[in-house]
């Protein structure tokens, strides 16, 4: 056996040392500054009448329009695989393949693997084994740490296990660099690292039905048993290119945010970046600070919504500790405010539970259908992107760049961003603002972006193109019961699940944060620790009826999947833009994201391990 593969004396179970090492020290960073100009920190106030007339109402839906067709992506191959590469660690330790037994086998080693792995511990289980394709945890958190990265939910309702830890993160948005730490004295403190094949990439998961287990096998030339199987790799993992004429002849350098390579230095560049997404914004700041030129070539504006970083105090590092379960109470209060803007805002006084109640409830006459409410939110909804547009004009001298930089479609469409410091960035004079709208950037030559017949010669150009959202290669590589896989079944029938964690056919696989999952709202921590405890109790079920497995019936799935549709629907006019949320317009209502918030989740959740009428056991 290597010694990257060790047997435990006292329990006889096989020990891992798989964790690369960091490839560079250069990788370090901050996230959000703290700003101390109050204009930057605060939202202008709406203007006086503004209401989503039929004129603004046109004027959103001809923005729309403009766009649609325009997303054309495409997958990281060819000679595109490159930017995959693994740019944060050292080559991967050599090891033996392993072809032996465990129960549980977890793909991923981010936030959802790292609170399952304490949930099973707490229930009891100890032969679990993770494959993560990274050199390290971390997960979202490995693969993004490009400058400025940050976490956009507050830090001490998004990081777990606070209490348990004995910690307190330094500022409220903590930087990717801090939750990438955090993650890994997660790993250290509760024994994760002995139990993670780390540069392990899962290729195929095949239910074998006489045995009872699903056969694993990794690109490590792995081929493992296991009796369960737990995908908790991700929603925005796969990274995609924008589709491009003439990309594959560049000459300059070039990288995906995921993979930052801070082996370029970007001072005194000429730097080009593609894209406006959370990522950019948070990205181009930094870029800006070093870069000799940079040129930001943009489609689609995202809300740039104000972020108000600040440190944590000395007050609050000695008192929140007093209160039992703080840091668990505060998550939990959180989700209670976890609606629109509100929940990214944060107020302070009620998280930590000094007040009640941050503000008054509206009454309404009579109760309002939910086609009432969502007309209500849209009003409200469009004041606060009148904030955020009139935002944009209080900073940004230039008029045709603020033109530019308004968005136009109702607030969190896109995916909301928070920045101090990004609009004043297109002030400064070697700071280009590239207007690609509608249609974006359509050709790229050997020395930079064309655009419009200008060409905009580069020596680095940055893809901020995003992910494949709900699109985890994963699910093309796993086979239920009749030989399908978990892709083909759901693009013959649609996006199938019971929760978003069961799918029929594929017993013993749970799924974590996937599509149609819920019970968390906007955090994704507390998404993933509600699923980590569901899969504890799936996993304590089955051992308790002394069953093989659990999987859940077709009724159940398809009356879900119907509720999930519905739910779609009804909010759907908040959603109504171009975005990776409605799969770029194309997407079927109720086939991604599960729209039914955490109380809806919970109840059908419940009312499952009351009744226990949507399972199967075997
Ligand atoms: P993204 O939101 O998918 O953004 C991709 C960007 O590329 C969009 O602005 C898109 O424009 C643009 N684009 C695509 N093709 C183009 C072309 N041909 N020409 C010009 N522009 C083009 O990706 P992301 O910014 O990486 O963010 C992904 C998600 O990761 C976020 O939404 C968030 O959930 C997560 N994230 C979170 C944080 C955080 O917590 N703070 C930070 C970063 C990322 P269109 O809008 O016109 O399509």
């Amino acid at each position: 056996m290597c010694a990257a593969i060790s047997i435990d004396p006292v329990t006889g179970r096989k020990l891992f040392a798989t964790r690369a090492a960091k490839s560079s020290e250069r990788i370090a960073g901050k996230g959000y500054s703290i700003i101390s100009d109050k204009t930057l920190t605060t939202l202008p106030p709406p203007p006086p009448g503004a209401v989503f007339n039929a004129d603004e109402q046109r004027r959103y839906r001809e923005f729309k329009e403009a766009r649609a067709g325009a997303a054309d992506y495409m997958a990281m191959e060819g000679q595109f695989a490159r930017y995959l590469e693994d740019v944060y660690s050292e080559p991967p330790v050599p090891r033996d393949s392993l072809t032996d037994e465990c129960e549980i086998l977890v793909i991923g080693a981010g936030f959802g693997a790292l609170l399952l792995w304490y949930r099973l511990m707490q229930a009891g289980f100890t032969d679990v084994r993770f494959c993560e394709k990274g050199g390290d945890v971390g997960g979202t958190w490995y693969w993004n740490r490009y400058p400025g990265i940050a976490c956009d939910v507050e830090s001490y309702s998004y990081l777990p296990l606070l209490e348990e830890m004995g910690h307190i993160p330094s500022v409220k948005f903590a930087s990717g660099f801090e939750i990438l730490e955090y993650c890994q004295s997660m790993a250290e403190r509760f024994g994760f690292y002995e139990r993670c094949l780390f540069h392990t990439t899962v290729q195929a998961t095949t239910w074998d039905e006489a045995g009872g287990r699903w056969i694993v096998e990794t690109d490590r030339g792995d081929a493992m048993r296991a009796r369960f199987v737990v995908l908790a790799n991700g929603i925005l993992t796969t990274p995609r290119l924008a589709r491009i004429k003439g990309m594959e002849t560049y000459k300059g350098e070039a990288f995906h945010t995921s993979r930052w390579n801070y082996h370029i230095d970007l001072a005194g560049k000429r730097v080009g970046i593609i894209g406006t997404g959370a990522t950019a914004v948070q990205v181009v700041p930094e870029i800006a600070k070093v870069a000799k030129e940079l040129f930001v070539f943009q489609r689609t504006p995202s809300s740039i919504d104000v972020r108000d970083q600040r440190a944590t105090t000395a007050e609050e590092y000695a008192t929140w500790p007093n209160e039992p379960n703080w840091a668990v109470n505060r998550r939990e209060r959180h989700a209670l405010i976890s609606a629109g803007r509100s929940a990214l805002q944060a107020n302070d006084d009620f998280l930590s539970g000094k007040i009640a109640s941050f503000k008054e409830k509206k009454t309404h006459e009579r109760q309002l259908s939910p086609k009432e409410l969502v007309a209500a939110q849209l009003n409200t909804n469009f004041r606060i992107m009148e904030q955020i547009r009139a935002r944009v004009d209080a900073i940004i001298k230039d008029p045709k760049t603020a033109a530019a930089l308004k968005p136009y479609y109702p607030y969190g469409c896109k995916r909301p961003t928070f920045h101090d410091e990004y609009l004043p960035t297109f002030n400064q004079p070697h700071v280009h603002l590239v207007n690609c709208a509608p249609g974006g950037v359509k050709e790229i030559n050997e020395r930079g972006v064309v655009h419009e017949g200008v060409e905009y010669p580069l020596d680095v150009l940055i893809y901020a193109t995003g992910f494949e959202w709900m699109g985890t290669g994963s699910f093309n590589m796993i086979r239920g019961r009749d030989g399908r896989t978990l892709r083909e079944k759901w693009e013959s029938e649609g996006t199938r699940t019971f929760l978003g964690m069961h799918s029929a056919g594929f017993p013993n696989l749970l799924i974590m944060n996937g599509p149609q999952g819920g019970g968390g709202q906007f955090n994704f921590t507390r998404v993933s620790e509600m699923h980590a405890k569901y899969i504890a109790w799936a996993l304590e079920t089955v051992k308790a009826r002394g069953a093989r497995s659990i999987d859940v019936t077709p009724q159940a799935e398809a009356t879900y999947a119907e509720h999930c549709a519905e739910m779609d629907l009804l909010s759907a006019p908040l959603r109504d833009c171009i975005s990776y949320y409605n799969g770029d317009g194309k997407a079927k209502p109720g086939s991604l994201a599960y729209y039914g918030g955490g109380a809806r989740w919970h109840k059908r959740r419940m009312e499952a391990q009351e009744t226990m009428a949507p399972y199967v056991f075997d």
